[in-house]
């Protein structure tokens, strides 16, 4: 499976998944339909699924094009989201599988940006190989999606549940938002080394117009207070003092304040 960025509207980005050996693809969130439609003549592929991970019309307007040139495709997209999404004909649940090519994906329901946002995690092929992570609007590069339909609790088991996963894990997130967020990241964690190094490195990419998606779980967990609010660091600097309970709230704070930044 290849994937292919597209770079779309300001800052969405549209992952195209390419099986060469069906010339078959699957796209996930086209915000869009004509880059995608380019992209597929370009590869000589045909459209068999669409992958939406929220409803929102940066990651599903291009539904429609493309079933008009794609009638065939099936449009997949979380059960809590049914009636928002332009031809969904699939309603996933949390630990739903779902089949592109040769490989299959696993879906995770996590509430928190919408109520009904979902993330598809294709597992590594081999011990060697990254797995692929496909999370919308829930992480972003340094940050997370802001909280429009559910609460810090729910993205805190969101984002707990895709914590989990390996560190070489890519992480395909839909939005071009890194260096913003790393500049808020420092100010909760001046200290933090690997935030700094990461830092520095986004700057120049951007310098030179290069996306900084996908990046590493790895680096997300170590850099990305948003997959940090439990840590004492950062608990500190929400004024939690580190006891049970207060990990949510800390969670909650730290969004507050990014939203406000
Ligand atoms: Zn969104
Ligand atoms: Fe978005």
């Amino acid at each position: 499976m290849q994937i292919h960025r597209i770079p779309v509207l300001s800052d969405n980005y549209v992952f195209l998944l390419h099986d060469a050996a069906t010339d078959t693809a699957a796209v996930v969130d086209p915000a869009v339909a004509k880059p995608v439609l380019s992209k597929l003549e370009e590869l000589g592929a045909g459209l068999v699924a669409i992958f939406n991970t929220h409803h929102h019309s940066d990651h599903v307007g291009g539904n429609r094009k493309l079933l008009q040139r794609f009638p065939e495709a099936v449009v997949y997209a979380g059960a809590e989201d049914r009636g928002r999404i332009p031809g969904q004909q699939v309603e996933l649940s949390e630990g739903d599988r779902v089949t592109f090519g040769d490989r299959t994906a696993q879906v995770f329901f996590i509430p928190g940006h919408t109520r009904g946002h979902i993330a598809y995690y294709f597992p590594p092929i081999a011990e060697d190989k990254a797995g692929e992570l496909f999370c919308g609007d829930t992480i972003f590069a340094g940050g997370c999606g802001r909280l429009f339909e559910g609460t810090p609790a729910q993205m805190v088991d969101s984002i707990g549940k895709l914590r989990q996963l390996p560190d070489n894990t890519r992480v395909w997130c839909a939005h071009e938002y890194t260096l913003s967020n790393l500049k808020f990241a420092i100010t909760v964690e001046p200290g933090n080394g690997d935030l700094q190094a990461r830092f520095k490195q986004v700057q120049q990419a951007r310098q030179r117009d290069e996306a900084t998606v996908p990046s590493l779980l790895g680096l997300e967990k170590s850099t990305n207070p948003f997959l940090r609010w439990d840590q004492p660091t950062v608990m500190a600097a929400m004024g939690q003092s580190g006891e049970r309970g207060d990990e949510v709230r800390s969670f909650g704070i730290l969004r507050g304040k990014k939203d406000l930044f």
